[in-house]
């Protein structure tokens, strides 16, 4: 199968004529090949949203909220189909694509067609000089949006979403490691009546066409979720062109256990939040702090968990683990599993590669890994492996373990686990994470602000906030 490009409303070959081969990362084998675009695409690309803007700008919100509300409509037909292509172009169990990845896609375009109807700006009457302010938020022009390969259509409708809605005109990348559902979303995107240009979808490496987009003068704002290191290097493009930028980086997020939790739903949500998606969240709960009464007790029955973690083919309805998203990555997990054994780590389960019988023969596959012994400010608790890693390290007090959560570069997000209210307040306040979640994981309201501090991001996703970004403001004061 051969992706294309999607631009000015259609789907076209890269210029240049080349072409990656994409890996199904269960099997090992070549099955699609994407676009090897350049900045020659980029420019085309970029010219079709230029030549759509106005248009697009002056259509009212509840046309333009209506549009998203079709494409959500037809990603939700689509389900089976998109959540097949997800799983097989990224290694995730097809079952989790089919309940958390396409339905979420879904839930994205909708809730931002819909945010976009109920996002006021604010007037201020300015009492004794009779004046009054309002503030007018204009679209930008040209946004720029580039997603990473974890969850691949999810984090893609995460952005292009409230970009569209807020009347903007899109310039996005997927990964070039997963594109298959940002391919199959453009051909939705032009059986639901989306004007042409106004979406436009350049499939390529980052180095190329993320590039390109972040370098283009015309495109005044970028959204960029990814690595760390990307990030960096994004920024230093954006920021002397004065760019608006919302970057969304990695983590290595503490998963704090007291004595006091609901033992049952700390076990069996920390299960999930260390190895959903093979580990590949960037919201995983990497480094688990148990208080010491619990440690042993708690260790016993996660490792007994862990051990029944069925790894095997993704397509397959029992697999609970499925492979880990290319070759690289495979590598880049087991190297830092050798490097815990030299930092003294002991490996409590797994720690090897998984060789699965059959279709899946030559994938790359990981066991569900439990490591204890490591200091907390060692690499491999302070730096992101983004696989199935987990750490156990016992703590004695909460100033301990806040100082243990808080020895990362990264700030992104936080799991607390006790029975005590005043308790959990008191430590979420204190540990340095964009978001915090207490006796649950992974709640998401869609209202609400998501990134993360210092090395994890700069700005906010979600909500309102999202569309204050895709926005600028301009506020005109009247003489009464
Ligand atoms: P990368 O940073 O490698 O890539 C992210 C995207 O950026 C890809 O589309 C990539 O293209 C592109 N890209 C790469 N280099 C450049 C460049 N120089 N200029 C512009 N774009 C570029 O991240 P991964 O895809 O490996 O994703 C995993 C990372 O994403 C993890 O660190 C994870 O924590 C983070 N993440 C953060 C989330 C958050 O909300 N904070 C959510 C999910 C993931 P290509 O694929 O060709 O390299």
């Amino acid at each position: 199968m051969k992706l294309q490009n999607y631009i000015n409303g259609q789907l076209i070959e890269p210029t240049a004529g080349q072409y990656i081969d994409n890996y199904n990362p269960a099997t090992g084998e070549l099955y699609a090949y994407i676009p090897d675009s350049d900045e020659q695409d980029v420019v085309q690309a970029v010219k079709a949203a230029q030549a759509a803007f106005p248009a697009w700008a002056a259509t009212p919100a509840e046309k333009r909220g209506q549009l998203l509300m079709r494409i959500a409509d037809l990603i939700d037909q689509n389900l089976d189909r998109l959540a097949e292509a997800e799983s097989i172009d990224n290694g995730k169990p097809l079952k989790l694509a089919k309940t958390v990845d396409i339905p979420r896609a879904s839930s994205n375009m909708r809730f931002y067609g819909t945010a976009i109807q109920h996002f006021a700006s604010e007037a201020h009457y300015m009492e004794g000089t009779e004046a009054i302010n309002y503030t007018v938020r204009h679209p930008h022009g040209v946004a720029g949006c580039i997603s990473p390969w974890n969850l691949p259509l999810y984090l893609f409708t995460w952005k292009i979403a409230p970009a569209l809605a807020a009347g903007n005109c899109v310039v996005a990348k997927p990964s070039e490691v997963t594109p298959m559902t940002a391919y199959l979303l453009s051909e939705l995107c032009m059986e639901a009546g989306l004007p042409a240009g106004v979406l436009n979808i350049v499939h390529g490496y980052g180095h190329k066409v993320g590039a390109a987009i972040v370098s283009h003068p015309k495109v005044p704002v970028i959204s960029f979720t990814g690595g760390t290191k990307t990030g960096r290097s994004i920024a230093a493009t954006a920021a002397p062109m004065f760019k608006k930028l919302s970057l969304e980086l990695g983590g290595k997020n503490p998963n704090i256990i007291f004595a006091d939790c609901d033992f049952n739903n700390a076990l069996h949500t920390s299960i999930h939040s260390s190895f959903a998606n093979q580990g590949q969240i960037c919201l995983c709960g990497s480094r688990i702090f148990v208080e010491r009464p619990l440690y042993e007790q708690f260790k016993q029955a996660f490792v007994d968990k862990v051990n029944k973690l069925t790894v095997g083919d993704p397509l397959e309805d029992g697999t609970k683990q499925g492979a880990v998203v290319s070759e690289q990555h495979m590598q880049k997990v087991l190297s830092y599993i050798a490097l815990a054994k030299q930092e003294g780590g002991i490996i409590l389960t797994g720690g090897h590669q998984v060789q699965v019988e059959g279709r899946c023969a030559n994938g790359w596959f990981i066991a569900p890994t439990v490591i204890e012994g490591l200091l907390p400010d060692c690499r491999t608790n302070t730096e992101e492996i983004f696989g199935p890693v987990v750490t156990l390290t016992p703590f004695d007090s909460e100033e301990e373990v806040i100082r243990y959560a808080n020895c990362t570069d990264y700030g992104l997000s936080a799991t607390i686990w006790t029975q005590n209210l005043q308790r959990a307040h008191r430590v979420a306040h204190q540990v340095h994470s964009g978001i915090v979640w207490v006796n649950t994981w992974l709640l998401r309201d869609l209202r609400t602000p998501f990134g993360g501090m210092k090395s994890s991001g700069v700005g906010r996703e979600g909500g309102f906030e999202a569309l204050r970004f895709f926005t600028e403001p301009q506020n005109v004061c009247v003489k009464l």
